[in-house]
């Protein structure tokens, strides 16, 4: 029963992720649904990974491990591709550079030396995205707006990340359109980034949960990161 429900429910988004690409004109093929199972148990993830899903998303470093050891990544030849989602500090960067494939929540000059020179050590180069702080809530990780094009020439010159493109959460919203806005600054800034400033090219766009992954669509998200939506409501915590 919950296996068909998890099944029916992923279909479901995956339906809707479709009609929304429908909508713009864009291919549906351009947008990667990360499934955000944090919270919930890797038997979850197994499941889905069982009927085809690849991408899962977890935001802390602890469960991402946890996981990443039971069910291994892209990385180390497994079948998941794993991305850490959530605010890293940097004495657990090494716990990403062993475990993760994708890297959403680059936010520190400081960060991005640590995460490029455990990846030296550990032979390999991460793709990262860059956290984008578009609701200027305080309370919010992330590189304010008007800070993001310089940042990225800032950690341009480590030699083992890469960045790939940026990332952000919107404000929470019961009605999804009121952060539209939010969702098309992220593009802007993606989008006049030059394309040439020292090879870095931000074609990556991180946006959209489950309440509000159709407009991220429509604003041009190439990764929307659904966790509700899919496994169903996560405990308080
Ligand atoms: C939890 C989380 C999500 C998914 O949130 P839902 O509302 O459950 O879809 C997406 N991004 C980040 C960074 C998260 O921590």
């Amino acid at each position: 029963m919950r296996a068909y429900l998890l099944e029916s429910r992923y279909r479901r988004i995956l339906d809707r992720i479709g009609e929304a690409c429908v909508r713009v004109g864009r291919d549906p093929g351009e947008v990667t649904l990360v499934a955000v199972s944090k919270t919930f148990p890797v038997a979850r993830v197994a499941e889905l990974h069982g009927i085809g899903h690849v991408d899962f998303g977890e935001n802390k470093v602890q469960e991402l491990v946890e996981k990443a050891v039971a069910l291994p990544g892209r990385l180390v030849g497994g079948g998941v591709r794993w991305h850490m989602i959530g605010h890293l500090q940097r004495n657990k960067a090494r716990d990403v550079v062993t475990h993760a494939d994708v890297f959403h929540a680059l936010d520190s000059v400081r960060l991005a030396s640590e995460l490029s020179r455990r990846c030296e050590e550990a032979g390999r180069t991460l793709d990262c995205l860059v956290q984008v702080n578009v609701s200027g809530e305080e309370s919010k990780f992330g590189i304010a707006a008007d800070r993001v094009h310089s940042f990225v020439d800032d950690v341009s010159s480590l030699s083992h990340i890469r960045i790939v493109g940026l990332m952000t959460l919107a404000a929470p919203a019961d009605n999804p359109e009121d952060v539209r806005h939010q969702l098309r600054l992220l593009r802007n800034l993606a989008r006049s980034y030059p394309a040439s400033t020292k090879g870095n090219r931000l074609d990556w766009l991180s946006m959209g949960m489950s309440g509000d992954y159709e407009v991220a669509i429509e604003e041009g998200a190439t990764h929307v990161r659904i966790g509700s939506a899919i496994f169903g409501s996560r405990t308080p915590d």
